[in-house]
């Protein structure tokens, strides 16, 4: 696929990202016939982790949509498939070959949400043959990076420029700022920080709307059948060409591809209409069920709106202001508009500047030490537990799995089991369809892991069967007892809880958030706490049968 005619030069280059699928960016608000558009799909990129299959077949039917739209708006575009044999299969190879080709004179990229791409890039421009040379004038909506004049590895000469993807609340600097020197970056700050510059749920008086910042103890209810789960209107799309193509490529993948009912949108169009079904249906009943899983319902009351998100199809701010629109307009209730808007002005963006703060680094981060391999069923969902069942075979089946089964079931599991951090990283940042680094490692090293030792969470987000029974159906017909801590039919949950408390009291023991635990080990005997440790260490012993 290639919308260009190769023969003729190019002034000046941009290139788009997979997670740049924004048509709104002003990039393209003007034709400029001396600009070509360069969209690659790479090996580097599906190789890099290995992915969920339907994660490389939905990214790579966005940007084959992006650009076709983009030609057929007259723009010039460069699309190399991932089986074009003049695709290198690396981005800065092909950007070399391309501006060779082109005789490119400007380079321009929009700024890479993931640090490894952000170093690629500016590796590839600080090649010895760059020098400084001043800024030019930006245009009003980007904000331009300071410029370098740069021959290219072929020797030509270029300009480039590295510009805000339009699509953030914040600046990737910001949360570090904010923080500074604080031990603890709570995302309630930070939150707030941005609902009041941003005026988002806000009095004329500038205080918080009905004066509540936040409504989350309104939103923890279990979900027992009733408001039935509002049906999936997404459309369905055959990707199985653009499937076969990935796979004649040679590209290795998990998870099923169901390349014949894809479901994931393709372009904003599609995106707008899901958040609009979003709003009407399930929004209403968004904060009530938040933390809810059932067997019954996978999607429940959530949005499925971060792969469009994450991808850019939507903007972060539209989203957060047709929200509170609807609340506005006294269609939703607060609790549940504020609910959603704590996820996206606050969660995502917070976990950005978390990103942006501590890379290179955050990656290595492993407080507790833990270096088990993941059990087999993480990969075939395979497993007698009917919590991790349900949610690992939700995640391989649709690549997909909302926050608590992340946070909750897998996590939970992971941390108190003791599994390999790096491990556990690769294997959230493969399977999800929204999972990109910049996104997936604070969720899942820093709140879910605590393996940055409490920068981002204030305590381990761990539980016994307690909670996973009040929140789900998942113990009602589980092999396990939910209620029994030892034995062979005790759930293993409960036995590890007591035994990660027990095992790391070093290091949580003063943590004024987790007191309680401590008492309660306080008042077991010696011969109760051996008995958790020999159970505990039996399930560790046993992974992969469980
Ligand atoms: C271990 C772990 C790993 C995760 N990995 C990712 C990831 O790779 N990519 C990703 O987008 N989200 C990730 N999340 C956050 C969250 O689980 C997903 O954003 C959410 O499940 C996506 O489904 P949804 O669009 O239906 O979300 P909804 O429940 O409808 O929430 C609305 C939106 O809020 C945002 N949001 C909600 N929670 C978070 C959060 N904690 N961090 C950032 N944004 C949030 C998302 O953009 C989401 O689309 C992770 C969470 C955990 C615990
Ligand atoms: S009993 Fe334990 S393993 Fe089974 S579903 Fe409940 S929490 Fe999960």
């Amino acid at each position: 696929m290639n919308a260009t005619p190769t023969h003729l030069s190019a002034h000046t280059l941009r290139l788009i990202l997979g997670d740049q699928l924004n048509p709104q960016h002003s990039w393209f608000a003007t034709l400029r016939p001396e600009v070509v558009y360069v969209l690659m799909e790479i090996r580097q990129e599906t190789d890099y982790v290995l992915h969920h299959a339907q994660k490389i077949i939905a990214i790579f039917a966005g940007m084959r949509e992006l650009a076709r739209q983009l030609a057929e708006a007259g723009h010039r575009v460069h699309y190399l498939s991932i089986n074009d044999p003049a695709n290198t299969q690396s981005l800065t190879d092909n950007l070399s070959v391309l501006i060779a080709h082109f005789q490119v004179q400007v380079f321009e990229y929009q700024d890479p949400d993931e640090f490894r791409l952000d170093q690629q890039l500016q590796a590839f421009l600080a090649k010895p043959q760059v020098q400084a040379k001043p800024q030019v004038q930006a245009k009003p909506q980007v904000q331009a990076k300071p410029q370098v004049q740069t021959s290219s590895p072929c020797g030509i000469s270029a300009g480039s420029s590295q510009v805000d993807s339009e699509h953030f609340y914040t600046q990737r600097h910001e949360a570090a700022e904010l923080f500074a020197n604080r031990k603890q970056w709570l995302m309630e700050t930070f939150y707030r920080h941005l609902r009041k510059r941003h005026h988002v749920l806000m009095d004329a008086a500038g205080k918080p709307a009905d004066g509540q910042w936040n409504f989350d103890a309104d939103n923890r209810k279990p979900w027992k059948g009733t408001p039935p789960e509002p049906p999936d209107l997404r459309p369905e799309h055959d990707h199985s060409a653009l499937w076969a193509s990935i796979q004649a490529a040679g590209v290795n993948s998990f998870g099923e591809p169901r390349a014949t009912q894809s479901r994931w949108p393709i372009n904003r169009a599609e995106a707008l209409q899901q958040l609009e079904h979003f709003i009407t249906h399930a929004l209403p009943h968004f904060g009530d069920f938040q933390d809810a899983m059932s067997r019954k319902a996978w999607r429940l009351f959530h949005s499925l709106l971060s792969f469009s998100l994450n991808v850019k199809m939507l903007k972060s701010q539209e989203v957060v202001q047709r929200v509170e629109a609807e609340w506005r307009a006294g269609r939703v209730a607060l609790a549940a508009a504020e609910g959603f808007i704590r996820q996206i002005i606050g969660w995502r963006e917070y976990v950005r500047g978390i990103y942006w703060a501590q890379m290179p680094g955050y990656d290595e981060h492993n407080y507790f030490d833990h270096t088990t391999p993941l059990p087999k069923w993480f990969w075939s969902g395979d497993t007698r537990m009917n919590c991790l069942a349900a949610s690992i075979t939700t995640s391989l089946h649709n690549a997909h799995a909302h926050h608590i089964q992340r946070l909750m079931v897998i996590g939970n599991f992971a941390l108190l089991a003791g599994l390999d951090v790096p491990a556990l990283h690769r294997w959230y940042l493969g399977v999800y369809i929204d999972a990109f680094e910049w996104v997936e490692l604070p969720n899942t090293l820093g709140m879910s892991q605590f393996a940055d030792g409490g920068l981002l969470a204030s305590k381990p987000y761990v539980s016994s069967a307690a909670y996973i029974h009040r929140m789900s159906d998942y113990c009602k017909s589980c092999a396990y007892d939910k209620k029994q801590r030892l034995g062979d039919v005790a759930c293993p949950f409960n036995a590890l809880y007591w035994d990660f408390y027990l095992r790391n009291a070093d290091k949580l023991k003063s943590n004024p958030r987790i007191g309680m635990a401590y008492q309660q080990l306080a008042r077991m005997d010696d011969s109760a706490l051996a008995a958790l440790r020999l159970r505990a260490n039996q399930i560790r012993g046993q992974l992969d049968e469980l």
